[in-house]
């Protein structure tokens, strides 16, 4: 059931969801087959399985390294659509680092390159897989907070640079400004305005918190940075009245369970809030985050709420039916894919 129902996913990284023919190519292409440990696909497979947090890194840090230009962008863009047709996904908001890639890795790569590497690759998606790409842009919290210096006097970088990349990005599909890396010692407060500006703007705040920090993180997100959609968010669940705030505003949030366990937030799936937070009245929407190197698929964490929770058929579909609403699709996309779902829904006879 879960493989044919039309999908939305809204938490998922560029990096984290290559396929490794792709790598290959990609690799080859631009003579770096030297930072991969093999070459074949068996051998890239197994360098993705999940050891630890620094391992996980290094792996992120080398998938950067070959969206070396505009070329290779749009080649990657064009994998993961195959991958995301495969999954029956028809939209996805995809998180993409433009800092580190054209302030840090790619000196040679512009923004403009970026974008059209991106442009290129989103527009054969939609001709040949018919699935709709949107794009998130996230500031390297970790990166920009070093730029935070001297009391409270901030050092324009990463932050500001991000920003500028998404604003010139609104043209290309990208929709929002996220906030990604490691909560701890860098929260949110310190980004307000650069949030506040992208959203006066017409960017949405989506920013990455309540996974390696608790509910102070979200509370942040929830108030200075003014979140529309909170990546992760799960840590909410430790706040009785932060979790009030969320289900009064219906803030959603983009849960990924397997990666929440394979980053060890929580000992086993079975431990994990999603039910909980279900319950408790918020939106809550599934997703991968980094489906490659955490071996997982859309579908797999759909089966998941039942395998574990014994979610039934009509309340896993409500919850995919909530990563259509909580997208920001443009209205008469969002219609079009509500009124797909809804139709693929009586077809089955879901309630
Ligand atoms: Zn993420």
């Amino acid at each position: 059931m879960v493989e044919d129902m039309p999908k939305a996913e809204l938490h998922v990284h560029l990096d984290g969801m290559l396929p490794p023919h792709t790598v290959l190519q990609l690799a080859e292409r631009n003579g770096l087959l030297d930072l991969l440990p093999g070459d074949t696909e068996e051998t890239i497979n197994r360098w993705f399985v999940f050891r630890d947090f620094f391992h996980f890194v290094e792996v992120v840090r080398v998938m950067k390294r070959l969206l070396s230009t505009a070329d290779n962008i749009a080649l990657a863009v064009y994998a993961i659509g195959q991958d995301l047709k495969a999954e029956n996904v028809r939209y996805a908001e995809v998180t993409i680092t433009p800092y580190s890639l054209v302030d840090i890795l790619h000196p040679d790569l512009t923004i403009e390159e970026l974008l059209q590497g991106l442009e290129t690759g989103r527009r054969r998606v939609r001709e040949e897989f018919g699935v709709e790409l949107r794009w998130v842009f996230d500031i390297p919290r970790n990166r920009a907070f070093a730029d935070y210096r001297n009391g409270g006097d901030y050092v324009p970088g990463a932050a500001e640079n991000t920003l500028q990349y998404a604003l010139l990005g609104r043209d290309y599909g990208v929709i929002g400004l996220g906030l990604g890396g490691n909560e701890v010692n860098a929260p949110p407060e310190a980004f307000a305005h650069v949030f506040a500006q992208a959203k006066s703007e017409g960017l949405r705040s989506l920013p990455h918190a309540g996974e390696s920090e608790g509910a102070a993180s979200v509370h942040g997100a929830m108030n200075a940075l003014q979140a529309d959609r909170i990546g992760h968010g799960v840590r909410a669940i430790e706040d009785q009245r932060l979790l009030d705030q969320l289900v009064e505003r219906q803030i959603p949030l983009e849960v990924s369970m397997t990666c929440n366990v394979y980053l060890n937030f929580y000992p086993r799936i079975e431990d994990h809030p999603l039910p909980r937070l279900d319950e408790a009245g918020v939106l809550v929407t599934v997703n991968t985050d980094d489906p490659r190197l955490i071996g997982t698929t859309l579908s797999r964490e759909y089966r998941l709420l039942k395998d574990v929770f014994g979610y039934s058929t009509s309340d896993i579909v409500r919850l995919a039916r909530n990563a259509f609403t909580a997208s920001y699709a443009e209205p008469d996309l969002k219609a079009a894919l509500l009124v797909e779902f809804d139709a693929w829904k009586v077809a089955h006879s879901i309630p």
